[in-house]
């Protein structure tokens, strides 16, 4: 072990813990003792102080003890030569440095204006640092190091040597699905900085969270760390070995130390402070590794392996990842996927602006579909990719061009049930692809590729590369051969769109007569908590996914290829009210799905506990006070509603995995169903269509009215056919006033009904 580093520590230590002090003596002479100290709504108070200490800061005032602990803890400052045979010093100086980060940071934060943004994603121009995340992101972000859906984080220190390099090194870690968290600065410049300047987004979406540029906000890592296993590991405050054990144990993080300060003392080219925060990561378990050349400790006793490591002059740039993670021993597997851009869940939240798209495609700017069907085995050549039409090179930029996407997938084990469901991965598939922007499915897809990408070589022909390659990795166990058509070409896209329109509603038609009453289970989806991470559709056979690709069956078939999948059978349990559509083991299962957002759900209520929405909804239902019924809008539709509002205003409010009551997101099908928002009465809710709609469901209202004795007699009284003949279109009404009127003329049962409210 060497005296250099751990005096490095040590002094950098000093260091801190003599600001902290500085900073607190300041605040209580500006504040006065009693003044109220918090991180953003948090229940972990200072989560690192908190978590090794059980100490509850409140005040000023209560951040004196801490203060107190924090210098006993202090190992005496060494003497040049003072050689340190363990590694206790060492650890106890980087304890005392994370809990002097705190009190700083925390100080920070009496500040007007708060020098963070509090948001959970970078503003595209401006401030640039978010602190302390909240306990909201915490809980959200925290889950996938649980679930494995990101290993852990990348503790950047510093600044690379130029931002070519940092977005490299960023690169490659967004591609190992790690978080990477960036603090401090060399030289001035800072990590963050150097992402930003290349035009990279940052965020909590796109998992590259600029903390702050002190270097005290490295403690915001660690004090997230802190909080995941308070949170998840079920640890009680105060029990800082099992937090210190949970850490090393499940998540898988390090420190990336870059950059040399001129300043550093000579023999310790990483500066003092550096050293210290160093020495407070490797307490977790997290080893750093350094580009330059600084003493290492290697031996094991903390970490899994090394502790520190340099290699002589450093590792270089494009070594230091693999080499970070060899260190800290994480088994990486990811299926290379054939495309010229990057790949992985990290850039699932990515979105591209206008003025960054190269072309987009569907989203009501041009024809679109996608589309997998089942053929012969004989029929498919597994890995032919076939463009029909231009290529992206030969589309003019900033165009809408058609797009249809015919996947073919042939196999022993496939079953024409798999279709759609092997359909809706598309979303996920395209959007993995760095500079792919891809929303809804079926016949309303919506596809952007950016200026990037495009630069970069990607084609039309890497979105089949891809189908390729991830249906051979997902679903290997039902197909054997993929093949897929792309077409650019208006005319082809419209003619097979009809052909795949016959097959989508041939798929919604099975469902038949099956009852929510004759199934004891029903389907939990949980695709879209990529987007919404709170958000699970309840699918019943009355009341399909909201995206309305996912009906009852299609859980099932899901549940059968992928038994640990995002569809779950969740057996009702006990009835709490039938009315309402509300089930004990439902409830259970959308609280534990949600996170504990979501305790109450009832199926068929729109008013009272309503389903969440996502954001890929067909429609929007939303209710009209004024007319004691309810408009629906759906997402072709662009212009303004009675409400006041057009589709992509409600939009905004009614997604993100939130209640809305009130409002709801659902399939065009669900409709149609006896079970559409039925505890408040039902179709004969609806007082508003747009027309194209109402041209698009009249078939199966049509049916709903034929089968339903009470609206037959409705029809009847007022002498129409079609129950949407008593609903208010854009031509009759386009204000509340006005479908207010309507219904008066046309005598509208709705205003019969009692209140809504
Ligand atoms: Fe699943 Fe619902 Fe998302 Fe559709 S909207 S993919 S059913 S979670
Ligand atoms: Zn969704």
């Amino acid at each position: 072990m060497s005296k250099i580093i751990a005096g490095a520590a040590i002094r950098g230590a000093h260091k801190i813990v003599g600001r902290a002090e500085e900073a607190l003596k300041k605040a209580v002479a500006e504040y006065g003792p009693d003044k109220t100290v918090e991180f953003p709504n948090t229940g972990y108070y200072l989560p690192i102080i908190y978590g090794m200490t059980g100490m509850e800061v409140n005040t000023l005032n209560d951040l004196q003890p801490v203060l107190e602990r924090t210098k006993n803890l202090l190992p005496p400052e060494p003497a040049e030569h003072l050689w340190l045979p363990y590694l206790g010093h060492t650890l106890d100086a980087g304890m005392a440095t994370l809990f002097a980060d705190e009190i700083i940071e925390i100080i920070k934060y009496l500040q007007a204006p708060v020098p963070y943004v509090v948001a959970e994603n970078c503003p595209e121009e401006g401030d640039l640092w978010l602190g302390a995340a909240d306990d909201v992101i915490m809980r959200k972000r925290g889950i996938e190091f649980v679930d494995g859906s990101a290993p852990g984080f990348a503790a950047i220190v510093g600044a690379a040597p130029d931002s070519k390099t940092a977005v490299n090194i960023a690169r490659e870690l967004q591609e190992k699905n790690l978080y990477v968290f960036m603090s401090g600065e060399t030289e001035g410049v800072s990590f963050a900085e150097q992402l930003r300047s290349e035009g990279v987004q940052l965020g909590w979406e796109t998992r590259l969270v600029p903390f702050g540029k002190d270097i005290t906000s490295t403690v915001f890592a660690l004090g997230f760390a802190t909080r995941a296993a308070l949170s998840f590991g079920g640890v009680q405050a105060g029990d800082f070995s099992r937090i210190l054990q949970y850490n090393k144990n499940r998540i898988f993080a390090f420190v990336l130390a870059l950059g040399e300060d001129k300043d550093a003392k000579a023999g310790a080219l990483l500066d003092d402070e550096k050293y210290a925060q160093a020495a407070g990561a490797i307490n977790f378990g997290f080893p750093t590794i350094a580009d330059i050349g600084i003493p290492e400790i290697l031996p094991t006793g903390v970490c899994t392996y090394e502790h520190v490591v340099s290699a002589g002059s450093g590792i270089p740039h494009d070594k230091i990842v693999a080499k970070a993670i060899e260190v800290r021993g994480l088994k990486v597997q990811i299926a290379k996927v054939p495309v010229p851009v990057s790949y992985g869940p990290a850039f699932e939240g990515e979105r591209i602006r206008k003025d960054d798209m190269y072309c987009e495609m569907g989203g009501n700017r041009s024809a679109a579909f996608e589309y997998v069907t089942m053929r012969e085995l004989n029929e498919v050549e597994d890995g032919k990719i076939e463009i029909v039409g231009p290529e992206i090179d030969q589309v003019p930029e900033g165009t809408a061009i058609p797009l249809g996407v015919w996947v073919e997938v042939a196999g022993r084990e496939m079953q024409a049930d798999f279709e759609p469901i092997l359909e809706r991965q598309l979303h996920r598939l395209f959007n993995a692809a760095q500079g792919v922007f891809h929303m809804g499915q079926r016949d309303i897809n919506w596809v952007r590729i950016s200026k990037e990408a495009k630069a970069a070589g990607l084609k039309f022909k890497h979105l089949g590369d891809i189908i390729h390659a991830k249906f051979h990795g997902e679903y290997g166990k039902i197909l054997d051969k993929v093949q897929v058509k792309i077409y650019t070409r208006q005319a082809d896209v419209e003619r097979l769109r009809e052909e795949a329109r016959k097959v989508f509603h041939h798929r919604d038609e099975r469902l038949g007569s099956m009852t929510d009453e004759v199934v004891d289970v029903f389907y939990s989806c949980t695709l879209c908590q990529s987007f919404a991470p709170n958000h699970v559709c309840v699918i019943t056979p009355e009341r399909s996914g909201l995206c309305g690709a996912y009906s009852w069956l299609d859980g099932k078939a899901a549940y059968q290829i992928e038994p640990t999948g995002p569809n779950q059978p969740i057996s009702k349990g006990e009835p709490i009210d039938t009315v309402k559509g509300q089930w004990k083991e439902i409830n259970e299962f959308v609280s534990q799905a949600s996170r504990g957002e979501i305790t109450v759900f009832n199926a068929y209520s729109m008013m009272e506990d309503p389903m969440t929405s996502c954001g890929c909804f067909e429609c929007i239902t939303a209710i009209l006070p004024l007319t004691n019924g309810v408009m629906i809008v759906n997402r072709e539709y662009p212009e303004m509603t009675p409400s006041g509002m057009k589709f992509s205003t409600m939009a905004g409010s009614v997604g993100g995995g939130l209640q809305t009551p009130g409002f709801i997101g659902h399939s065009k099908h669900y409709i149609g169903s006896q079970k559409f928002i039925s505890a408040e009465g039902g179709l004969i809710r609806i007082v508003w269509l747009p027309k194209m709609l109402k041209d698009e469901i009249r078939p199966l209202i049509e049916k709903r009215c034929q089968a339903d004795e009470e609206l037959k007699k409705i029809l009847q009284d007022r002498g129409v056919e079609n129950y949407l003949d008593l609903v208010a279109d854009e031509d009759s009404a386009t204000t509340e006033e006005e479908v207010m009127e309507f219904l008066q003329q046309v005598n509208h049962p709705a205003l019969e009904l009692e209140p809504m409210f």
